[in-house]
């Protein structure tokens, strides 16, 4: 038995080791079984921890005294009738009073704008109104930020609409906190198209840009196609790419989204493949893959969706052999919060002021304004509601699970398909951890 992954140190002090069962013992609900070549990885979802056992150890875990008493005591195996899920809510518990709350970080999401370049068809803004930050606005948001951040240091992720589409307010925004002083990195959601040699330069300097998330939709026809820019001359899909070695060259970190949207798959296989020929070998890009759920996935019969999840998980999985897959790892620590939506060290702030939890929330579920005192509590709180349905009892997930009922992400609640994408997710980053302690011990 090797250890790839220690407990989660917090986890670890309120758990210890479970004392070892006379009686039957059975797999514990939190634990995922994943064969590797020469044996199988066992990963605790409450603990952390990750385990490789031999094929002889695997086949005997039951018995084998030895084996069997080791993984008793790391709660990879529990007795019957043992209740894992009480046990699992009094740890969460506990484990949530005693993590830090307070964040040497405060993070910020600052829409400049929510107009854009590209009209692509499936995008959460389409039918909002475009509003363009002003300069009067931009420098009341620099002063809130000061305010809010009482010292602290400053984390903006610049979203829209395509943020680069008034950088003139992202301009006003890093000149007023570089005057306070205030210690600042940002990163940026964009299409990335608007981005030249001196605006990567100045993005970086000025605007301390170190991270970059570009989402490509195909290879180049399906790619000009589906983003439908206004006002391009030649290839928007050329001039992105030329954009993303631009900032890699930089040292701006640049993490390509592909939107699987169960129509696509092929043609996203081959975009891996130019992207692996193109960027392959550059640690700063690295792509993952999403599926779209405002295709309308609720609508589909479900042969479609279990096709949608396979695809899903293959492209996962190709992403990482051809070498340019995001390398997503189990946490590390205990989870607190799902997102940016029940996390008080962020907020949202729109063109016009006003303040939010969720970045995909421009209009509605807002929280206050740059103007105000204080926060409308009762909003705040309404965002940390979670979900919760008869299945969390048994599910895999619970002890790391804070599906948010507001998130437009979660209107189904929890159906065993999110909680089928979850383990795919939750499988490949126990294989990139895995492999990582290979190429680490070889
Ligand atoms: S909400 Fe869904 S994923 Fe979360 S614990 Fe419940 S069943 Fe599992
Ligand atoms: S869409 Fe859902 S998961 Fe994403 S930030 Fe909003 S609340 Fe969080």
């Amino acid at each position: 038995m090797q250890k790839i992954l220690p407990q989660l140190r917090a986890i670890a002090g309120i758990c210890g080791k479970q004392g070892v069962a006379p009686g039957r013992c059975h797999l514990s609900q939190y634990c995922l079984r994943v064969a590797v070549e020469g044996g199988e990885l066992l990963y605790h979802n409450m603990t952390g921890e990750l385990l490789l056992l031999s094929a002889e150890e695997a086949a005997g875990m039951f018995g084998r005294a030895g084996v069997r008493d080791e993984l008793v005591a790391r709660w990879f195996l529990v007795p019957e009738g043992f209740d894992e899920y009480r046990h699992a809510r009094q740890t969460r518990d506990v484990a949530l009073l005693i993590a830090p709350q307070e964040s040497q970080t405060a993070h910020f999401v600052v829409f400049p704008t929510t107009d854009c370049n590209a009209r692509c068809f499936y995008c959460y803004e389409l039918g909002r109104p475009r509003r363009n930050m002003s300069d009067a606005v931009a420098h009341d948001v620099a002063a809130f930020i000061v305010r809010r951040t009482a010292g602290r240091d400053v984390r903006i992720n610049w979203f829209g609409g395509e943020p680069l589409y008034n950088a003139r307010a992202i301009d006003v925004i890093t000149g007023d906190l570089a005057v306070d002083g205030v210690s600042l990195t940002s990163q940026m959601t964009t299409n990335g198209y608007l981005f030249d040699e001196e605006l990567v330069r100045h993005a970086r300097d000025g605007w301390a840009l170190d991270d970059v998330q570009i989402t490509l939709d195909g290879t180049e026809s399906v790619y000009n196609r589906s983003k439908a820019f206004v006002g391009v001359e030649g290839s928007a899909y050329r001039r992105v790419l030329r954009n993303i070695g631009l900032l890699s060259d930089a040292g701006v970190d640049v993490s390509l989204r592909l939107n699987l949207n169960g129509s696509n798959e092929r043609d996203l296989w081959q975009l891996a493949d130019e992207l692996a020929e193109r960027f392959g070998g550059r640690e700063n890009v690295t792509a993952y893959t999403v599926l779209l759920r405002d295709f309308g996935f609720g609508s589909m019969p479900h042969e479609s969706r279990h096709r949608a999840l396979a695809a899903y998980g293959a492209l996962q999985g190709h992403l990482h052999d051809v070498g340019i897959g995001r390398p997503w790892l189990p946490r590390r620590s205990v989870k607190v919060n799902q997102c940016m939506a029940d996390n008080d060290n962020w907020i949202t702030i729109l063109p016009d002021g006003r303040l939010g939890k969720c970045e995909h929330e421009s209009e509605d579920k807002l929280v206050g304004r740059i103007y105000d005192d204080g926060l409308d509590e009762e909003a705040v709180r309404a965002w940390k509601r979670v979900v919760r349905v008869p299945e969390c009892e048994g599910c895999l997930f619970f002890p790391s699970c804070n599906r948010l009922r507001e998130c437009a992400w979660h209107a189904e609640g929890c159906t065993e398909y999110d909680r089928e994408e979850m383990r795919i997710n939750l499988r490949h980053r126990v294989l990139t951890a895995y492999e990582q302690y290979c190429r680490e011990h070889r």
